[in-house]
């Protein structure tokens, strides 16, 4: 299931009116998309409605919100007609209006309000005695007081509208997945965002914000500010992220997603076989950073790479501690596994770097990094 998430260009959760009729229109423009449903189809909310398009009859004032439910009415008809014909069902659009019932005190003093407002803004209203309205419609309740007639709000079935969306989707290429929960949404790939919060960082450091390419300025790097560059982060390690985290700290970063630096990595890491740097960089880093404690995935992060680089230097007892800390974080945490299995002399060493490279995602060859220019929008 992953890989067919991956493979598409777009991933749409919840499969009621919105989701299906926004795949549909996405499958329409040639792009590969799922639809993730917890349930069935339609399910929710699409299901239970009453179809009503009645923009006029329950609106309240003549705002933005109106303006616009009252243009994507306009558009209704058609949208039904191209409907029926991408999907053979006829989702049975009805024009000949509304009526709004005032059979109470209540109900009375409720639409003269209405009728008061939507007469002085020259809308399409009709206020019908209830003679008048009990000739339209013979069945209604006798007590009848007066009636509202909207000539322009008009009505589908909604259940046949989410049979006709759900198969025009399908006939584009849509896939569904039925019963099955969309849990979270991981964002460790910033690219395509333009703003970075301190959560985010606490979660994962973030390749795509890379130290080559930070743009700060000057006033905010005082002291009482984000401050400078750490120079006691141990081996010069992390102190990128930690620079960024303090920057979060006061306001999210802004990132340009632009690729506007080339970085030019080399086959390893000058730190790579540095274990006893690496484990004294990220203890350093929890100390001055509660944020990645506070945060689950991003402490079973850390925990799990401690476990690794303890795992890797030969230490089990340390490399089984940290093992622990990261599951109860996170038990789905990959490194844990990684560090136990080196810990318990499954793996080899040796294997523990490159194992835990694959599950950071990072193949260990020779490549071109080009990385985003960014600025520390902190003030
Ligand atoms: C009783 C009632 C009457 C109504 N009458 C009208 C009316 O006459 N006219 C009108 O215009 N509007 C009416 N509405 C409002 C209308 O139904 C909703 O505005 C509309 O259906 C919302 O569509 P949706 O796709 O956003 O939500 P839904 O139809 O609820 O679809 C959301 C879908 O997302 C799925 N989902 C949620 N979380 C996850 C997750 N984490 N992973 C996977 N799937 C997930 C749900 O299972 C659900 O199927 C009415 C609503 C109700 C309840």
């Amino acid at each position: 299931m992953t890989e067919q998430i991956e493979q598409t260009d777009a991933v749409v959760i919840g499969a009621g009116v919105i989701g299906c009729a926004v795949a549909w229109r996405l499958g329409q423009a040639g792009m590969r998309v799922v639809v993730v449903e917890r349930g069935r189809v339609g399910g929710e909310a699409s299901h239970a409605a009453a179809g009503m398009l009645a923009p006029l009859a329950e609106a309240d004032r003549e705002d933005e919100f109106f303006n616009l439910t009252a243009a994507s009415l306009a558009t209704y008809a058609d949208f039904a007609r191209e409907l029926k014909a991408s999907s053979g069902v006829d989702v049975e659009y009805r024009d000949e209006g509304t009526l709004c019932l005032a059979l109470t005190q209540n109900d009375e003093e409720e639409l003269e309000r209405r009728w008061q407002w939507l007469h002085e803004a020259g809308l399409n209203v009709r206020r019908l005695n209830a003679g008048s309205a009990l000739k339209l419609e013979p069945l209604l309740n006798q007590t009848l007081r007066f009636a509202l007639k909207f000539p322009g709000d008009h009505q589908v079935d909604n259940r046949r509208l989410m049979t006709a969306l759900h198969g025009a989707a399908r006939n584009a290429g849509i896939e569904f997945l039925t019963h099955t929960e969309a849990r979270e949404l991981l964002t460790e790939n910033v690219a395509g965002r333009s703003r970075v919060t301190v959560d985010e960082l606490a979660r994962s450091r973030m390749a795509m914000l890379h130290s080559s390419s930070f743009l700060i300025r000057r006033d905010s790097l005082a002291a009482d500010a984000i401050g400078l560059v750490a120079e006691d982060a141990p081996g010069s390690q992390n102190e990128d992220w930690d620079l960024l985290l303090r920057a979060a700290r006061r306001a999210p970063i802004v990132h340009l997603d632009e690729p506007l630096v080339r970085v030019l990595w080399g086959r390893t890491s000058h730190y790579a076989y540095e274990y006893a740097t690496k484990i004294s960089s990220l203890r350093w880093m929890m100390q001055r950073h509660p944020e990645i404690s506070g945060c689950k995935p991003g402490a079973a992060r850390v925990y799990g790479q401690l476990a690794c680089w303890s795992a890797a230097s030969g230490n089990r007892r340390d490399a089984l501690v940290f093992t622990a800390q990261a599951v109860r974080n996170n038990w789905r945490e990959p490194r844990a596994a990684i560090a136990i299995a080196a810990a318990t002399g499954v793996v080899s060493v040796d294997k523990v770097r490159a194992l835990k490279l694959a599950a950071e995602g990072k193949i260990p060859i020779v490549r071109e990094f080009v990385t985003r220019k960014m600025t520390a929008g902190a003030k």
